[in-house]
């Protein structure tokens, strides 16, 4: 059986590159006699892989030193709840924006920490736009201002930021690394590995160091950010594994000219594909297109029929997990970084079969 193109939402493909690599040092990792799976947290060999998967991060991204990087458990899901618990003790007062099922659970962690104000939502109908957000509708006091830079499921992204003084909370799980962004305009940037950045298990939290000294100290000791900061993600055990393979994917970033140069390939795949579909006669995209994600391509056609005959026949060419979530039905391509031009290619050419037969 040869390799399939993987168009999961997460957990997702990774790069060929970066299989090969860890399979050659799943037993014996550079001499040690050892899997990294089987090494100490704390073991010399295992802090090199830590500090240059961190410093690789870093560069990639051009974080600045006012920043903590960390690698942390719980998903992006737990940030839902620690974030709140960490940086709302100022007016007690939070700002989100409503552009999915990942924003409405942050939302409803958030009410549990203080009083969210939710100033727009693309709910209506359901989620396919991002709604404009202007500075002066966020409150000037509020502890922070909350988005989810790329939506998963409806294929939405924000192409813009409001500006603002707030503190901008971004949930970038399905578009971190995808491009180059300025890290400096955000409070909070977090991301589960899942779909941009290696297997499942950590999640990559970057913080703005003022907003440390947020928490009182009253916070659970794994919930307070800045244990974590202290013990430099090691205050217990870090999801060792997940970490080194994150760090293979940053290795292979970097040798791939860094994030200014998967942009353009990212931009070369999905214009292929929403090209395709905006000039075909058979198959749609919901999503307004100035807000279209190069991430997570969603698409109809015309029948649940139909949806289900294109999902089974490309699932019989190799073109896997292209079914859209539960929630919005249809088809999706997630075409993160690690998914190269050719799987791509490959996908328009049979939708372009199954147009022909399908008419
Ligand atoms: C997948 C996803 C999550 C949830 O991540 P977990 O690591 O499973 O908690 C949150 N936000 C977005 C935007 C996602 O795509």
């Amino acid at each position: 059986m040869e390799r399939v193109y993987n168009f999961s939402a997460g957990p997702a493909t990774l790069p060929l590159e970066v299989l090969e690599i860890s399979s050659n040092e799943m037993t014996n990792y550079h001499s040690s006699g050892m899997s990294v799976m089987e090494m100490s947290h704390r073991s010399k060999e295992y802090k090199k892989i830590f500090d240059e998967a961190k410093q690789d991060l870093i560069d990639l991204m051009e974080i600045p030193s006012t920043y903590e990087v960390l690698f942390l458990q719980g998903g992006a899901s737990t940030q839902f709840a620690m974030i709140p618990m960490n940086i709302m003790g100022g007016s007690n007062k939070a700002v989100f924006v409503d552009t999915g099922a990942w924003s409405t659970k942050a939302i409803k962690e958030a009410k549990n920490f203080g009083e969210v104000k939710v100033i727009a939502s693309s709910k209506e109908t359901t989620y396919n736009y991002i709604p404009e957000i202007k500075s002066e509708d966020i409150d000037t006091d509020a502890d922070f201002f909350y988005i989810t830079s790329n939506n998963t499921i409806y294929g939405t992204e924000y192409k813009s930021l409001p500006k603002t003084e707030v503190p901008i909370v971004a949930d970038m799980s399905s578009n971190i690394l995808s491009k180059p962004i300025n890290v400096s305009d955000y409070g909070i940037i977090f991301a589960g590995a899942q779909k941009n950045i290696g297997p499942s298990g950590v999640t990559v939290v970057i913080i703005r160091k003022d907003l440390l000294e947020r928490s009182d100290g009253t916070l659970p000791t794994m919930f307070d950010y800045n244990t974590h900061v202290k013990a430099d993600s090691m205050f217990n055990t870090p999801p060792t594994y997940s970490i080194y393979i994150a760090g293979l994917v940053f290795k292979w970033l970097k040798r791939k000219g860094g994030l200014s140069e998967i942009e353009k390939i990212n931009k070369k795949k999905a214009d292929l594909l929403y090209d395709y579909i905006d000039n075909s006669k058979l198959f749609s995209n919901p999503v307004a297109k100035k807000d279209c994600s190069a991430m997570n391509v969603t698409f109809i056609l015309p029948s649940e029929e139909l949806n289900a005959k294109f999902i089974e026949e490309a699932a019989k060419k190799g073109l896997k997990t292209l079914k859209g979530h539960r929630s919005v039905g249809g088809m999706r391509a997630s075409i993160y970084n690690a998914m190269p031009y050719e799987g791509v290619k490959a996908l328009v050419d049979f939708m372009k079969e199954f147009e022909e037969t399908n008419q």
